[in-house]
């Protein structure tokens, strides 16, 4: 075992706090990562407050992670000592049941195993996440991260990044397809550069106005307030796709409006209040309402290949490791330009 400085949740209501947390030893199959940088997501805040039920504290937190490879099992083929990988949303699955088989760990039949608040199937224990100096991870959920994509930016796209290319790949966005993007934050800045990318005519429905030149910048053809009732005659029966990105409750009737017949909305925003759908606003034009959950690891993979190709990057705020609290505050207040990054290098006892 080895013992590193990680930031850890003491209970839902205090502040995060400095420690230390135990990381087994490297098994045949395992790749031991000495962190670098850790982005923080917003499942993280919902995780260590309890908004999506109890957790065991303390609880360190973190599944946008990147470093670089210290040491490996005896039968790891995948990756070599000072390779640059990453570590998303899942450090194993069955490996057996069909969805695993067909590269959907992430909707594995019998529950992947999160990097954090997972239960270890190497040693029982409960995961902790990337907040931390180091991880222990089976080779086969370490992704090559590409040298070309600038190190101390490229984490959020392990979560944020995959999150919103899992479902513009599913749904088939492609030259020219409508696509709206509700809520731009950490996931939702990521969609409009990725949808973007992939040819696709992106609108940002945004809270306010504020961050309409930063959705222009990023590769979208407009940008609208959902503040402003007038967005929702505007844009009604507009698009072919919808990514709700927001963390909260939403009226979900008023954007499903915006979909053209057949068109879909995708849910990946994961709020604790239960979200409401009225008939109506599906049936009359056959719309979908659907969910979305990451992405599995060969997709994951491609998404890391398909932006180093691209030049695709988050926009990164780097912090030191003091002041995750008030990044959180900040994230809660929508107040993040785009993503938080942890410089873990500010760990060191
Ligand atoms: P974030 O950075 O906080 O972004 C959320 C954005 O939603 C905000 O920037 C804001 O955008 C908008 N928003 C926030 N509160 C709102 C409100 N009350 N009404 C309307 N809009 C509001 O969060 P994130 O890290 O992108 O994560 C977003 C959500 O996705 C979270 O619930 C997270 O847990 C979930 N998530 C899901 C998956 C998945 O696999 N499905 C993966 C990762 C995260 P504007 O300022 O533009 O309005
Ligand atoms: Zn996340």
């Amino acid at each position: 075992m080895r013992t590193v400085t990680a930031y850890a949740a003491p209970s839902a209501t205090e502040p995060l706090v400095k420690t230390t947390i135990e990381r087994r030893d490297v098994g045949p199959k395992d790749v031991m990562i000495e962190i670098a940088y850790a982005g923080i997501c917003h499942s993280d805040i919902h995780t260590v407050r309890g908004e999506w039920g109890e957790i065991q504290y303390p609880q360190v937190v973190g599944h946008e992670i990147v470093g670089t490879v210290s040491e490996v099992g005896s039968e790891v083929t995948k990756h070599q000592v000072g390779d640059r990988v990453g570590v998303g949303c899942m450090v194993n699955s069955c490996g057996e049941c069909e969805y695993c088989l067909r590269g959907d760990e992430q909707y594995c039949a019998k529950g992947n195993v999160g990097t954090y608040t997972g239960v270890d199937p190497a040693d029982g224990t409960i995961t902790q996440g990337g907040y931390s100096q180091a991880v222990v991870v089976t080779e086969d959920f370490v992704l090559r991260v590409p040298e070309s994509l600038d190190y101390d930016k490229v984490a959020p796209l392990l979560c944020a990044g995959i999150t919103l290319y899992s479902p513009l790949h599913h749904w088939g966005v492609t030259e020219g397809t409508k696509v709206a993007i509700v809520g731009m934050g950490g996931l939702g800045h990521m969609g409009v550069k990725i949808a973007a990318a992939l040819g696709a005519e992106v609108t940002v429905l945004s809270q306010t106005t504020s961050k309409e030149e930063d959705s222009l910048r990023f590769g979208a053809k407009a940008h609208y307030a959902t503040s402003d009732e007038q967005t929702f005659t505007d844009l009604a029966n507009s698009f072919d796709l919808i990514v709700n990105t927001v963390s909260a409750k939403i009226d979900m009737g008023a954007y499903l409006n915006l979909l053209r017949v057949d068109g879909t909305l995708v849910n990946v925003g994961a709020p604790s209040e239960p979200l409401e759908v009225p008939a109506f606003a599906l049936i009359p034009a056959r719309r979908s309402w659907a969910g979305s959950a990451i992405g599995g690891i060969r997709e994951t993979q491609e998404m890391l290949d398909f932006c180093a190709e691209h030049g695709i990057l988050p926009e990164t705020e780097l912090i030191s490791a003091d002041q995750i609290n008030e990044a959180y505050e900040r994230v809660l207040a929508s107040d993040v330009r785009y993503r938080f990054v942890i410089d873990t290098a500010t760990m060191a006892p």
